[in-house]
């Protein structure tokens, strides 16, 4: 087995969190469910929807262009309306804002857990005393940091919200990254970051982190090598056997 780089060694390690630290798709995938069958239900669209429909016309999609793929494949036309639309809006976009309401419902009904190696992970950087923070493209990063109950070991959270305010440019351009160390006050070079999407990983290579962990969830091990990950793992816990314990821990109650 390849000796894996010890994270403790450096001074933070920033985190994506949707399919890092987080299941997220999942929850995603529910929230999409719960609002079409409702809406079918409602307005009596038939067939019901069904898992496949998620598969078929919503993963990979912007919200917006999937909702309208959908209603296409059950001859439903709506109006696309604008990003502004409230929920109540019967329109392509009011209905894309109410699977986000759905989400955050869902969020708080079930919880999200976090995947079990990268809470062990994160548990082992704590013990060290290794700054952590995660660097996210979503604008729900807060709710879902909060729901895995996580949220408040990150010094900063870089996420959606921020970067829009801030003008960032999203991944895979280094801004996140870049900006997300500045104001942890750490240099790139002496940190480490780590993600699962190939723009991920070039938005943190691209900004000259000293390491690039890629975590290959589907995205597969050479692809995330070239797109700058230095060490691939198919799971955080891989570190945790490769961080020296810390006998100091052993005496913490
Ligand atoms: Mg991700």
């Amino acid at each position: 087995m390849d000796s894996l780089p010890d994270l403790t060694a450096y001074d933070a390690v920033l985190f994506d969190l949707d399919g890092v630290l987080t299941p997220t798709a999942e929850a995603h995938m529910h929230a999409w469910e719960t609002m079409f069958t409702e809406l079918f239900a409602t307005w009596e669209i038939t067939p019901p929807y069904t898992e496949r429909d998620y598969f078929d016309h919503l993963d990979g999609k912007k919200r917006y262009d999937g909702v309208a793929a959908l209603l296409r494949s059950r001859d439903v036309e709506v109006p696309w309306g604008d990003p502004s639309d409230p929920v109540t809006a019967d329109t392509v976009c009011g209905i894309g804002n109410r699977k986000n309401v759905v989400f955050e419902r869902v969020l708080r009904a079930e919880g999200i857990a976090p995947y079990p190696g990268s809470l062990a992970l994160l548990d082992a950087l704590a013990a060290a005393g290794t700054t952590v923070a995660v660097v996210s493209s979503s604008k729900n990063a807060e709710e879902v940091l909060k729901a895995a109950g996580i949220r408040d070991r990150f010094a900063v959270v870089m996420d959606g919200v921020i970067a829009e305010r801030d003008h960032l440019a999203s991944k895979p351009a280094p801004d996140v990254f870049v900006e997300a160390a500045r104001m942890l006050n750490v240099d790139p070079a002496r940190s480490a970051a780590v993600e699962d999407a190939l723009s991920g990983v070039a938005s943190a290579a691209s900004g000259g982190f000293a390491l690039v962990v890629g975590v290959d969830r589907g995205a597969g091990e050479e692809d995330l090598r070239h797109a700058g990950a230095h060490v691939v793992v198919r799971d955080l816990a891989e570190f945790v056997a490769a961080t020296p314990s810390d006998p100091a821990e052993e005496h913490t109650a």
